[in-house]
């Protein structure tokens, strides 16, 4: 039982708040230890991918992946968090205007393989940004709204490869005693989710 995180509604203007005040306790400036141990398995003997950050931050292991030769693209609302991802690994980039979405743009580094989208995760489509081989999601099924989950993994599904691997972090917790972000995601909800 999700108790009373399955109302909350957490909008696009609070996470800028969030990330304008520097209240950004989800950051971490150390590569995520899960990403390191299960990094055969997203990657299952491949080299080159297309690698996707739903809800992407600043998310350090963009740049990890990058530097090991795969393509990364990000989602991320907070056009701050983008550029603060790039001035941080001091990565040359260009920003871009992207015609299918109102308002939304695409930072990509100068070498070309980190493209970073700036709008909500659901102006997104497998016609703007392609299918992908691997997902790393850390702090995004976790972060977007309950009443959004079935939409939101829906479009994952949507933007994966036959192929693709799919790694995702979720955090186990009384719902109860905190009010999320990150909301508490039963095992079974993950489930039926994904089927
Ligand atoms: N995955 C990152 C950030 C997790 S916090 C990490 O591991 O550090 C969740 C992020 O999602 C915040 O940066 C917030 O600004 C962004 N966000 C929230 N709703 C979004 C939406 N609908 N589309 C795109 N980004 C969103």
């Amino acid at each position: 039982d999700i108790g009373s995180q399955k109302e909350r509604v957490v909008t696009e203007e609070e996470w800028l708040q969030k990330w304008e005040m520097g209240n950004i306790g989800f950051h971490k400036e150390q590569g995520h230890p899960l990403l390191q141990k299960y990094l055969d398995v997203l990657l299952n003997g491949r080299s080159g991918l297309r690698i996707f950050f739903p809800l992407c931050g600043k998310a350090v292991e963009m740049k990890w992946l990058a530097d090991m030769g795969h393509n990364v693209v990000g989602v991320e609302v907070s056009e701050q968090a983008l550029k603060e991802f790039f001035s941080e690994h001091s990565l040359p980039y260009c920003e871009e205007p992207v015609p299918e979405i109102s308002g939304g743009k695409m930072f990509q580094s100068t070498s070309g393989n980190i493209s970073l989208y700036c709008c909500s995760i659901y102006d997104l489509s497998s016609s703007i940004v392609g299918k992908f081989d691997g997902v790393w999601d850390r702090g995004a099924l976790v972060a977007v709204n309950p009443c959004d989950r079935q939409r939101y993994t829906s479009l994952m599904i949507n933007l994966m490869e036959k192929n693709s691997s799919y790694l995702l972090v979720t955090v186990s917790y009384d719902p109860n005693k905190h009010k999320g972000p990150p909301f508490y995601v039963p095992e079974s909800e993950i489930k039926s989710l994904f089927g």
